[in-house]
């Protein structure tokens, strides 16, 4: 189970910290993947463009390869379930815990004109999405980290006040370290509201993918052989680890190494190798948000679904808690 916020375009961090698993992962579990309407509410209050960017969020995860015949897709908004989940959990979330959130914190700072009481629980929203369908494994980029941990905690409590209902979820990367994509500057990390020069967007053009690389942050190279590599030019080897092949890779590493680098010529090789991955699901996008039909229908059965499981999963949590009295 896991979850995307319809807050802006999809980018290469939610592709590698969550969305390439979600394709790995449909073969072989049964998964659950929502496109996170409710959440984006915590710090997007104007719905207007919410239709929009939930359609091309999941234009964008299919086109990436997540194949609603295979997992169940749906939006968050369709499982009415949820928002009764969260208020049991509500009751077991501590007010000084959630304050601690680095989430929370970080947006609160952001935004000090709207630190509402849904961006305080957001873990605990998110909680209840997880649980819904008595998820295990959440596949989830490093940022996610601290929200799983306090999910545990939140089932731990539940369980040992109202029975063994809830397996405990994980943060989940087939036992790799979780995944944070950097940001093009050099700090940060790609995100789908801030920076946007930083990130790389499957919406952006070939022209604008070489643009935002060409800028990527780099210095005139190392003087010492086998030096280590300032935070930023790492960041670069990083993204092109995900998209370039092993001997090109190998060729930049030992030009460092010795150092002939070129960081003007690496940065070009990383754009069109950047390009040669994105672009093919940009215009898959385009495909997809062409037929609405197809969306729409999509989404029809991806709640069906959804659905079904928040119904018997609530039936048990109802029983457990209780609320059984007839
Ligand atoms: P969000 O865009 O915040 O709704 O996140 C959707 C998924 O993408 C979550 O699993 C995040 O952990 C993941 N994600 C977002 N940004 C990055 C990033 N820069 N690097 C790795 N994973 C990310």
């Amino acid at each position: 189970m896991s979850g995307i916020r319809p807050t802006g375009m999809v980018h290469l961090g939610n592709y590698y910290g969550a969305i390439r698993n979600y394709v790995r992962m449909q073969d072989e579990f049964e998964c659950y993947f929502m496109i996170a309407d409710l959440h984006s509410l915590t710090t997007h209050p104007d719905t207007r463009e919410l239709k929009n960017n939930v359609k091309r969020v999941l234009a964008e995860n299919i086109a990436c390869g997540l194949d609603p015949d295979k997992a169940t897709f749906y939006c968050q908004s369709h499982v009415r379930e949820t928002g009764e989940l969260y208020l049991y959990l509500n009751m077991l979330a501590y007010k000084g815990e959630l304050e601690k959130t680095v989430t929370f914190k970080d947006k609160a700072r952001q935004h000090p004109e709207n630190v509402n009481a849904g961006l305080l629980t957001y873990p605990v929203l998110q909680t209840a999405d997880i649980i819904m369908h008595r998820a295990s494994l959440v596949p989830v980029g490093k940022d996610q980290e601290q929200h799983l941990e306090m999910a545990r905690n939140f089932v731990v409590r539940f369980n040992h006040r109202y029975g063994e209902i809830f397996p405990e979820p994980h943060a989940f990367n087939y036992n790799q370290e979780l995944v944070k994509v950097p940001g093009l500057d050099g700090s940060g990390k790609m995100s789908k509201s801030e920076n946007g020069m930083s990130t790389l967007y499957f919406s952006d053009n070939d022209e604008l993918i070489r643009k935002k690389v060409m800028k990527a942050k780099t210095d005139s190279g190392p003087t010492t052989p086998y030096s280590s590599k300032p935070d930023y030019i790492e960041n670069i080897f990083m993204l092109m680890k995900l998209v370039s092949q092993a001997d090109v890779i190998e060729k930049y590493e030992q030009d460092f190494n010795n150092c002939t680098i070129r960081y003007g010529d690496m940065k070009k090789q990383l754009a069109e190798d950047m390009i040669n991955f994105m672009a093919p699901i940009r215009s898959k996008t385009s495909d997809i948000l062409a037929n609405e039909d197809y969306l729409v229908e999509m989404m029809k059965k991806g709640a069906a679904k959804a659905n079904e499981s928040a119904k018997k999963t609530m039936e048990l949590v109802r029983e457990a808690l209780g609320l059984n009295y007839f």
